[in-house]
């Protein structure tokens, strides 16, 4: 569990986090959505004790990230791949840090299975792929087999096995029961991978909620229909109360109804319907309604995640 309790930190008169209060929760994927510069990275970089808070706490199961006695069995992160010696193999680098963190050596081997990467273990980093960068920073992640797992923008990069390999292998372990908290700005990918959400936009927190919860509450959700008689559907939608849009496509979309009550309404009045379809609003279209007010760059788009 990550307790964050009115977490806050300043860069002289930028307030990159305000006063952020809530809570990661084991056993569910965590998605950390927001748009550049709302201040994820710098609240990931204070729960692995990498930055200082202004104000306020963040504490990994109770204990502040300095006061940990072994972190590496507590919290693994995967901030930004690459992040190894080049010179160093898959092996000896897993090696060194497990000594370096009293982890026993045999999980070497056992992450390097884990990740896909046994087969190359005794290979030079130097010579890797993106993808198998990123799979060695998941295997030190994964090293001291901790209860929480942090990762930045894990699919950067990534081919679309790799995509779905991350994918699996984060719902895997939220299922055994870890914490697992998680930035992305793709949001198709999020969408597919986070139960729960927390947002934030300029430091502050915009939503804590189930995914369903958040697409539900920050989104249009209408019903499109289709029918050779889209008068008359219109005259019977009028009576009912119902103000359907015309589309350009030919179909009308009615918004505040069920989909059972439109095709009932049909049937009493004999028209015939070609379609009749609910729409679910996806993750990105809530996404940008919610955090509208909330982007700092949009005008750029070039910062990091555009
Ligand atoms: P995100 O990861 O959501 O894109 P960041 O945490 O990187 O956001 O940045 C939040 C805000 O803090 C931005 O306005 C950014 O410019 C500022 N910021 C981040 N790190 C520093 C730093 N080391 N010095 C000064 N300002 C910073």
């Amino acid at each position: 569990m990550i307790e964050l309790d009115r977490l806050t930190k300043r860069y002289g008169t930028t307030v990159a986090v305000d006063q952020l209060t809530c809570t990661v929760q084991p056993g569910v994927v965590t998605g950390f959505l927001g748009p550049n510069g709302a201040g994820k990275s710098t609240t990931m970089r204070m729960m692995l004790g990498l930055d200082r808070p202004t104000a306020g706490d963040v504490r990994i199961d109770g204990e502040h990230y300095d006061r940990l006695r072994d972190p590496l069995n507590h919290i693994g992160a995967l901030l930004e791949a690459k992040a190894v010696h080049p010179g160093r193999t898959a092996y000896n680098h897993l090696t060194v840090l497990a000594q370096s963190n009293g982890i026993p050596q045999k999980r070497v081997p056992e992450v390097l299975d884990l990740v896909g990467l046994g087969s190359v273990a005794k290979k030079r980093p130097k010579g890797f792929s993106l993808g198998m960068g990123q799979r060695l920073g998941i295997a030190s992640a994964l090293l001291g087999d901790p209860k929480i797992l942090m990762f930045d923008e894990p699919v950067n990069g990534l081919d679309p096995e790799g995509i779905h390999w991350i994918r699996n292998l984060m719902k895997y372990l939220a299922s055994e029961g870890k914490t697992v908290f998680v930035s992305s700005h793709l949001m198709s990918e999020m969408a597919l991978t986070a139960e729960h959400l927390i947002v934030i936009g300029r430091g502050r927190l915009l939503a804590d909620t189930s995914m369903r919860e958040f697409i539900k509450e920050n989104s249009r959700s209408y019903v499109r229909l289709r029918t050779p008689e889209p008068e008359r559907m219109r005259d019977v939608l009028a009576t009912a109360g119902l103000t359907p849009v015309a589309t350009e496509d030919g179909a009308l979309e009615v918004d505040s109804v069920e989909s059972d009550r439109l095709g009932e309404l049909a049937a009493e009045h004999g028209l015939v319907l070609h379609e009749l379809s609910p729409q679910q609003a996806s993750l990105e279209e809530a996404f940008m309604q919610l955090t509208a007010e909330a982007v700092q760059y949009h005008a750029h788009g070039t910062g990091k995640g555009a």
